[in-house]
């Protein structure tokens, strides 16, 4: 039955950034779906909340401390989440942050301290994770993109646009190498959502009311808008779907 394909029991997901915003809907809705969940972020107290909720739903959870911008970190957190669990089913790079300036004012420091986390933790995650899938036989990866994947630049996020064109990249490169191996490689695009890392963008009522109008769906999204995409590509209702990228934005990038 095409709707057992979308279960998610037996599996385990590490989400990085899980422990709040959109990382936290996507582990909530991987949880509900049957998996159980490992979320990592440097703050240890919000994880351990959102291991609480999961573990409230029947799940086992785990929260993980570590800074993502430290490739030491990247790969303790995979090993210590195979180490408990036994096994990685799906890992989603949710962990990320932004440094908004115009472009003639970033500074080399900005530069590797936003790449670290948004694209190069992405890539050495994905390959600490895809070395465990590989030997279990398969498994799925998901990536967090954004509107500025494709046809987006706003003010001030050159940077940001940078790393999350190169997820799309990579995304496309690790699904075609990873192929072979049963390993599928997707991304989530999401629109605008009222986060941590986004509120000051909300806190601009014009602009809010400006991005409103360009919003077919008519409103912003949040974090449990993801969850649907999220499970889809976890599950093997997606096994014949890699290299792709899933916008979930209240329709914006049709206008
Ligand atoms: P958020 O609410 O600020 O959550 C970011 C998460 O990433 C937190 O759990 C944070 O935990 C974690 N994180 C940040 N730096 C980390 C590091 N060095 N090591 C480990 N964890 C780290 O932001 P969000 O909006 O949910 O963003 C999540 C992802 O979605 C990001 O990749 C972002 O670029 C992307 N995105 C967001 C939007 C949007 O509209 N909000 C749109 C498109 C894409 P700690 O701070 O405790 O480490």
């Amino acid at each position: 039955m095409i709707i057992d394909k979308f279960k998610l029991n037996g599996k385990v997901a590490l989400v990085t950034g899980g422990a709040r915003g959109l990382g936290r809907g996507i582990a909530q809705g991987l949880a509900e779906a049957g998996a159980d969940i490992a979320v990592a972020s440097r703050t240890v107290e919000e994880g351990k909340k959102a291991a609480e909720e999961m573990t409230a739903l029947g799940r086992k959870a785990l929260a993980v401390q570590a800074d993502v911008s430290k490739l030491s970190e990247v790969y303790r957190l995979i090993d210590e989440v195979v180490n408990h669990f036994g096994r990685l089913d799906v890992l989603v790079n949710a962990a990320g942050f932004n440094i908004r300036k115009h472009f003639l004012d970033f500074t080399e420091e900005d530069y590797e301290s936003l790449m670290a986390v948004q694209l190069r933790a992405v890539f050495f995650a994905s390959q600490r994770a895809a070395k465990v899938m590989k030997e279990q036989g398969g498994g799925k990866i998901i990536n967090i993109g954004s509107l500025t994947c494709v046809e987006f630049a706003g003010p001030n996020i050159a940077l940001y646009g940078t790393a999350k064109s190169g997820v799309l990249g990579l995304t496309r490169g690790m699904a075609k190498d990873l192929a072979p191996y049963n390993i599928n490689v997707n991304a989530i695009g999401p629109g605008w959502f009222k986060t941590k890392m986004t509120e000051k963008v909300f806190q601009d009522e014009a602009n809010v009311q400006r991005m409103l109008s360009r919003l077919p769906l008519g409103r912003f999204g949040v974090p449990e808008d993801l969850a649907g995409a999220a499970v889809f590509l976890a599950s093997s209702a997606s096994d014949y779907i890699t290299g792709q990228i899933i916008f979930v934005d209240g329709g914006w990038l049709i206008n």
